[in-house]
């Protein structure tokens, strides 16, 4: 009996899975150039099927043929980014996840308000860059609960979070806003794919013998489950493709876990499981020979 445990979140997140859609139907639907703001996913063999089929990855719209087709991936961008599309008369595609978007409107609505908003986040992490530009780049984005020390009492405050941060980390800066700021108007816009994607990575990683972990080297979220899954399991390889599995790492009865972060592909995800699977039968076969 095969013994592989294969992950049911393992892979795409809904937001990913609908951009990836949103940009498959537009190459398909027009005869014109098509292009990404920032890559559509992080994720080189994704990201090289598509250069393959002419899709040119831009950082905005001034690098945008007039007349164009632009495709917004799920991390969303600022109001000026639509704003200077429109200007180049660009056919926008947006595949904003829509938790994403909720997240933009809080933030524009508020502002609007004139509430401060303060972000829960990575600065450096486009969904954080464009949602802050949903407030005309005023807001705060803090990442600890060292930040909130150094915040002054900005009147009324709007506290929203990049949607994938750690649960744990957003409760333990909340609980310090709150203190310094009583009266904020928290939202918590953490998006559960990823809680529940590490979860389910922590359980099966108790069970197994080693677990495998796919994704882009580059990919932040991949990092964090090798990372997690590392905590309950000695052996734990984090691999972009079928291609990084060896044969003498797998003996025939071990139990092996596997999962990937959110923009690894089904298709690679089928392609490692398959690996696996032959990497024990050759190991038995040749097992049997001795
Ligand atoms: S992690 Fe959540 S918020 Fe982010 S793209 Fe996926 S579904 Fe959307």
């Amino acid at each position: 009996m095969d013994k592989t445990i294969l992950a049911k979140t393992a892979g795409f997140c809904f937001g990913v899975d609908r951009a990836i859609k949103k940009l498959d139907q537009a190459i398909e639907e027009h005869a014109r150039p098509v292009f990404t703001i920032g890559p559509i996913i992080h994720n080189k063999n994704v990201i090289e099927r598509y250069e393959h089929q002419g899709v040119r990855i831009i950082d905005g719209a001034q690098q945008l043929d007039s007349g164009a087709v632009a495709v917004i991936r799920s991390h969303g961008v600022g109001k000026d980014c639509y704003d200077a599309l429109e200007k180049k008369g660009a056919l926008t595609v947006d595949a904003t996840c829509p938790y994403v978007k909720k997240v933009q409107q809080i933030v524009r609505r508020h502002h609007e308000q004139g509430y401060q908003i303060l972000i829960i986040g990575d600065e450096n992490h486009p969904e954080v860059i464009g949602v802050n530009g949903w407030c005309d780049n005023q807001a705060k984005i803090i990442n600890s609960k060292k930040d909130v020390l150094n915040l002054q009492n900005y009147g009324r405050i709007c506290v929203v979070a990049q949607t994938t941060i750690i649960e744990a980390t957003f409760q333990e800066i909340i609980k310090a806003i709150e203190e310094k700021f009583p009266e904020a108007v928290v939202f918590n816009t953490i998006c559960s794919a990823t809680e529940e994607r590490q979860n389910e990575a922590a359980q099966i990683a108790q069970t197994v013998d080693m677990m495998i972990v796919i994704g882009d080297k580059k990919s932040s979220n991949t990092k964090k489950l090798a990372e997690i899954c590392r905590l309950y399991n000695e052996k734990v390889y984090q691999i972009e493709s079928a291609a990084e599995i060896e044969g003498a790492i797998f003996s025939e009865g071990d139990k092996v876990g596997i999962t990937a972060g959110a923009s690894t592909p089904a298709w690679i995800i089928k392609e490692v499981a398959e690996k696996v699977w032959k990497s024990k039968q050759t190991f038995k076969n040749s097992t049997k020979k001795h």
